[in-house]
């Protein structure tokens, strides 16, 4: 599985609420035209970011990414993809996000990686975990030593503009049933990000309707407004690293 950091390192990854506006203020951003400037900005926060990550050199974009997205991705892009892939993925537009399936190893992590890379260049912020990373970072604040607390976990993941929930239901063998705090966590976040209208980026090596059976069918129900993504074997046109 890829390297993924605690959520309690992720804290200050959701996007900052829009300060006061001035009294000069201009309706859309300069740059892109679509959403309101930030502050007393020209720009909106997502070009701000996507503006300051071009005055950036090589090395440093790269730490840029990896505060994000697993090391090992970092040079994922969409473009190793198929164009059979890539405009299966223009779907995502009109969905809550995207739910990637296929046997291991056929380059569903990778994927998700591409996405948040584009995503990433272009001024968005991705927050990336499992499900069993987010559970036992949601448990590991009943430690004593611990100074989070379970809502501002929850926080990182309710509130990211765009999350990534890689392997999900990997680890249940075939009749195995997801534990209760994994089955009500998992529903939180995805019944709340719907309702928030935020994509949820999924990869899993079942189907929908076989993961429907670990957790049930209100989950199931949330899967299907994510754009269903089947993998196959000529998907990845290339391996890197
Ligand atoms: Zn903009």
């Amino acid at each position: 599985m890829a390297d993924v950091r605690p959520l309690s390192e992720l804290l200050p990854s959701t996007t900052p609420k829009q300060p006061e506006l001035p009294l000069n203020y201009r309706s859309f951003c300069t740059r892109c035209g679509i959403r309101p400037p930030y502050g007393a900005h020209r720009h909106c926060l997502w070009c701000i970011r996507a503006l300051e990550y071009m005055t950036m050199d090589d090395q440093q974009r790269r730490e840029y990414r990896a505060r994000y997205i697993p090391q090992h991705f970092l040079d994922a892009r969409l473009s190793d993809f198929s164009p059979a892939v890539r405009r299966d993925l223009e779907e995502i537009a009109d969905k809550q996000g995207l739910y990637c399936w296929g046997p291991v190893g056929i380059g569903k992590t990778h994927l998700l990686a591409a996405l948040a890379n584009d995503l990433l260049i272009k001024g968005a912020l991705a927050v990336w975990t499992t499900l069993e990373t987010l559970c036992c970072s949601l448990r590991s604040v009943y430690q004593p030593e611990s100074n989070a607390n379970e809502e501002k976990i929850f926080s990182v993941v309710l509130e990211a503009e765009h999350l990534f929930l890689d392997d999900l239901g990997t680890c249940y063998s075939d009749a195995a049933r997801a534990t209760d705090f994994s089955h009500k966590v998992l529903y939180r976040v995805l019944d709340t990000r719907v309702h928030k209208d935020l994509p949820t980026y999924i990869s899993s090596n079942k189907p929908p309707l076989e993961l429907e059976k670990h957790f049930d069918e209100r989950i199931g129900s949330r899967l299907h407004m994510l754009h269903i993504l089947p993998l196959k074997g000529p998907d990845l046109r290339r391996t890197k690293g």
